[in-house]
């Protein structure tokens, strides 16, 4: 084994909230390596855990051990082995390194599109597979509900590929490979949290290319919340972005942004970005003014509420088309230096409203009892049920809802931590790849995921040592050792 790999070398997630120093940091370029690497550790009795691009502000993605960074398993692959009789839709696969953004340009290049991605595009995607990240839109699921086919390097180094019991690959076709075709182990593996091996490559279902029109309108919680169940149904896309404080007049303002197919393609070369809120995204894309902002923020703690106001004002838009994956990415405000939890509530009986009357109250208490400020604001996701056994939206319609805050705040994880609770009470589950205080006490996950002792069952095939634990696995109860 001549694998090279950096000692001592400390390894940070995007934002910085996250790093460790782990015994090993290796960047493999091939399936062999990937092999190789998981054997070795084995041999030396170390953990290992593969990594995307550090897009996670919880600790899911940290290890002590062996860590496998994936930027350099990026590369389209042939679907291979597919059934004759197949007849679904047109699937795409690709190592599993390979990043959203240029996922969606190979897919342009072909004519295709995902169905649906996260505001984002920077992660990769087993990073976005593992943690079940999702976008928002009643109708569709997150994006572990369009994959068909994973390839994993398991405990061992085995290499096998896992899908649906009707998955797309004929075993006749697959030479003797090992083909586990089983509903529960693929609903198992696909979010994974890295525990359940290297996730190699992954085979997407994609659709034709289509071009999105977005809407973004000033209104208040107090007339949205009664208008919620009738835009699912009519929005392909739609989301709110909230203040939880109120103004003068009693109500919260908010957006309401819906995105709906549109056949009106006009073409908008390269400056239809700038022509979404285009000094916003120039504002939000330079490093001095959120500099700035975080600075009167932690000056002037009082003044968040007024300025979330803004900023919700300046976002506003008429009109925004483009083709979907620009029109899905939120832009420049992913750049933001900002942190944020997100919890999934169901939306059965209510309770994604309930939801939102405890954030407030819990937002005023703290500002009252500690002048403790929350100083984003709060976007609200809906996601159709997700068969993936610890996905977030497993088994429930849900709305997830994202509480942001500048990075600077004063007190913001110990008020994220008082939304989680208040949240918990109502079915809340913390997103994996979001800030979370989640522990293996009380046997929380088995009460708040249903078919978590399936998971572990496919855990603990394909992952009989303990190779893939990490200080997250320990923290919050799952655990091979
Ligand atoms: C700016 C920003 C915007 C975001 N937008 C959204 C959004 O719109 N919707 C949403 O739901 N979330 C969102 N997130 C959260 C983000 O999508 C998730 O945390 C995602 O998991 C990050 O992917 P990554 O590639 O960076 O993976 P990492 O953060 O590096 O890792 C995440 C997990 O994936 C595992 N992993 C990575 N690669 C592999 C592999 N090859 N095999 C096995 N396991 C692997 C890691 O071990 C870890 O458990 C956002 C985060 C940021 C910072």
């Amino acid at each position: 084994m001549s694998l090279a790999y950096q000692q001592r070398k400390r390894w940070k997630n995007h934002t910085g909230n996250q790093s460790v120093e782990p015994l090993r940091i290796y960047r493999p370029a091939s399936l062999q390596d990937l092999r190789e690497i998981v054997q070795v550790a084995e041999r030396d009795g170390v953990t290992v855990r593969a990594v995307g691009s550090g897009h996670s502000w919880s600790d899911v993605a940290l290890t002590t051990g062996y860590l496998v960074r994936t930027d350099r398993l990026g590369e389209p692959l042939e679907v291979d082995g597919l059934r004759r009789d197949y007849d679904g839709p047109a699937l795409v696969r690709v190592e599993a390194g390979m990043r959203i953004r240029e996922l969606n340009r190979l897919l342009a290049d072909r004519g295709l599109a995902l169905s649906q991605m996260g505001g984002y595009d920077a992660q990769t995607v087993a990073g976005v597979l593992a943690t079940s990240t999702h976008g928002s839109g009643i109708t569709l699921g997150p994006i572990c509900d369009f994959v068909r086919s994973l390839d994993v390097v398991a405990g061992g180094g085995r290499l096998v590929r896992i899908e649906r019991a009707d998955g797309p690959t004929d075993p006749a076709a697959f030479g003797g490979r090992e083909l586990r075709q089983d509903d529960d182990a693929f609903d198992a593996a696909v979010v994974g949290m890295g525990c359940m091996g290297v996730v190699y490559a992954a085979t997407l279902a994609v659709e034709d290319a289509y071009w999105l029109t977005e809407v973004r309108e000033l209104s208040s919680w107090e007339q949205a919340r009664d208008q919620i169940a009738s835009a699912l149904a009519v929005n392909r896309h739609y989301e709110i972005y909230l203040n939880l404080y109120p103004r003068q007049s009693g109500e919260h303002r908010c957006i309401v942004c819906r995105r709906n197919r549109t056949k009106d393609a006009r073409r908008r070369r390269a400056t239809d970005r700038l022509r979404r809120h285009w000094w916003i995204e120039l504002a939000s894309s330079s490093k001095i003014l959120p500099f700035f902002g975080n600075l009167i923020l932690d000056a002037l703690p009082d003044s968040a509420p007024r300025r979330t106001d803004q900023l919700l004002g300046w976002l506003a838009d008429n009109e925004y088309t483009g083709p979907s994956f620009k029109v899905l990415n939120i832009g420049a405000a992913n750049l933001l230096p900002a942190y944020s939890s997100e919890i999934a509530v169901p939306l059965e009986g209510n309770a994604h409203i309930r939801a939102i009357d405890a954030l407030i109250d819990v937002a005023a208490r703290h500002r009252d009892l500690g002048r403790v400020y929350h100083t984003g604001m709060v976007a609200l996701r809906f996601v159709k049920a997700s068969p993936a056994l610890m996905s977030m939206m497993h088994g429930r319609d849900t709305m997830m809802i994202e509480l942001i805050h500048a990075t600077e705040s004063e007190g913001g994880y110990e008020l994220l931590g008082a939304y989680e609770d208040a949240l918990y009470a109502l079915g809340g589950r913390p997103h994996w790849g979001q800030v979370n205080t989640l522990t293996g006490s009380h046997d929380t996950l088995r009460r708040m995921y249903p078919a978590f002792d399936r998971w572990l069952a496919v855990r603990d095939e394909l992952d009989p040592g303990g190779t893939f634990d990490s200080p997250f696995s320990k923290r919050v109860g799952i655990s091979r050792r």
